[in-house]
């Protein structure tokens, strides 16, 4: 499995070759919606959980391939997990910079931001998006699902130091889940510590692919529009909404059926879903294809063999890796 996976159509940043620090789920958090699929052992301290040579020469691969450096708006540094919990994260990052011009972004849960190395290294970035889906330790605790050592309080208040210290782009991300973290009293407490960082915007979020858990079920449309409208008021921060779709930039390709195309568009759509469940649209997207029906003559080989699964969820139908 390469680190290298896109790229991908992005909503928040466009075109984003991501990098995906470790090969296996390594979390400090067990969210209900987490996409990836449970934390069977929670790792809080940092470490090297994949070679780092072996990272640094596959961007270096990439890099020297000028055109297709040329195709990506941005490179998005994520994890099947925590990406910050690898200590090689600075280096990542640096290296990232002296070999690309362009963006470096970060996805991160936001947790180990008490920690001063974490912050030091992500100040390397141009972009870092953290997420705070609650306030509230029960809210926290019953959508995230922490490690008992992992405080709320520390949290917040390493989110907040490091929102001041960061002079990139911040945006800091909500995911909402029906019945769990969504109550006004949720959003009043979420406005008390937000007002206190400084963010440069707030996605809201809901459970919009499978989630982990069956019974974390999105925030309905009108409520997250709801919410959406109270934030801003309170915090003059614009706040996105998942439901915009992305455009079809770049043109389409017509019909890709067969050859090495078509095979090279498979190894790519392997390294996608083996990473996060996506729709045939989706995929049709981000590798500019027709429509959602050649992607679904593509896969169906792998469907029948078992190596992809179809799940439905929220009335679409997401490819999934296999058993
Ligand atoms: S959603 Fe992210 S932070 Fe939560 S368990 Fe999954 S990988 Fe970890």
């Amino acid at each position: 499995m390469n680190a290298l996976f896109g790229p991908v159509n992005s909503r928040r940043l466009g075109r984003s070759l991501g990098i995906d620090l470790f090969t296996s789920k390594i979390c400090n958090l067990n969210c209900v919606y987490c996409e990836v699929g449970p934390t069977i052992t929670p790792v809080c301290r940092r470490g090297t959980y994949s070679p780092l040579r072996a990272l640094l020469e596959e961007i270096d691969r990439f890099c020297a391939d000028t055109a297709r450096l040329a195709s990506i708006d941005v490179l998005t540094v994520t994890a099947q997990g925590e990406p910050t919990l690898h200590s090689g994260l600075g280096t990542i990052l640096a290296h990232l910079r002296a070999k690309a011009d362009k963006p470096v972004a970060v996805l991160t849960n936001g947790t180990t931001l008490m920690d001063e190395g974490v912050r030091s290294d992500l100040m390397v970035a141009d972009i870092v998006i953290p997420s705070l889906d609650a306030a509230r330790t029960e809210s926290f605790r019953r959508v995230d699902r922490p490690t008992a050592e992992l405080d709320l309080d520390a949290v917040i208040e390493g989110l907040t130091i490091f929102s001041h210290a960061f002079k990139g782009t911040l945006w800091l991300e909500i995911l909402l889940v029906q019945g769990m973290n969504d109550t006004s009293e949720d959003i009043d407490a979420l406005i008390g510590v937000l007002g206190r960082m400084r963010l440069d915007r707030i996605q809201l979020n809901t459970v919009v692919r499978p989630p982990v858990e069956q019974d974390a079920r999105p925030v309905s449309n009108e409520r997250l529009t709801a919410i959406a409208q109270r934030l801003r008021q309170a915090l003059s921060r614009p706040v996105d909404l998942p439901f915009a779709t992305l455009s079809g930039e770049g043109g389409i390709r017509p019909g890709v059926s067969a050859g090495p195309e078509a095979a090279a568009i498979i190894e790519q759509i392997r390294d996608m879903v083996w990473r996060r469940p996506c729709t045939a649209a989706d995929m049709a997207r981000t590798f500019h294809l027709e429509g959602p029906e050649q992607i679904e003559q593509l896969l169906a080989p792998l469907v029948r063999a078992g190596e992809l699964r179809l799940l439905e969820h929220g009335g679409h139908r997401f490819y999934q890796r296999g058993p």
